[in-house]
């Protein structure tokens, strides 16, 4: 259920306001309050999970059916030419709110944004012992 100290938790009790866009009884979507772009939307399930990983998959059916409701409905709201959809997991990887979200980023053509990770090399032999492993944890 909802965490006391969470930011998200208190987003969907109304504690602290948002721009809502979008709500039915297991998911709310609002406006990031930093955009990379207008429209950019944070889809959040009602119930209380982290990451993909404590969250149950109904759930996560109900957050990509959501996102693919209103991806093209946002995109036509503010006529970008491309979007993008992510989950940040762990802080790592640059989750900053510990409530599951889904973005939905608006992209235009020439933005200057650049999600340009680089890439790192590995050899064949060391893909396919990666791969071997993952497949013997499966
Ligand atoms: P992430 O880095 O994936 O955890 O993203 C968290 C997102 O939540 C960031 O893009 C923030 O701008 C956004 N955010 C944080 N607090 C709020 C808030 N009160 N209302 C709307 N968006 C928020
Ligand atoms: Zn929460």
């Amino acid at each position: 259920m909802a965490e006391i100290n969470c930011i998200f938790c208190k987003i969907i009790k109304g504690e602290i306001p948002c721009i809502k866009v979008y709500e039915d009884n297991k998911i709310l979507a609002f406006l990031d309050i930093n955009p990379i772009n207008p429209g950019h939307t944070l889809i959040i399930p009602k119930k209380h999970s982290e990451t993909i990983l404590d969250t149950d998959k109904e759930t996560l059916k109900n957050i990509m059916v959501i996102t693919k409701k209103l991806s093209p409905v946002i995109i036509n709201a503010i006529k970008a030419d491309g979007f993008e959809v992510c989950i940040n997991n762990k802080k790592a990887a640059g989750q900053i709110v510990p409530h599951l979200h889904m973005h939905i980023m608006p992209r235009f053509n020439n933005d200057g944004l650049k999600f340009d990770w680089g890439s790192k090399k590995y050899s064949n032999k060391e893909m396919t012992n990666i791969a071997e492993k993952i497949k013997r944890l499966l």
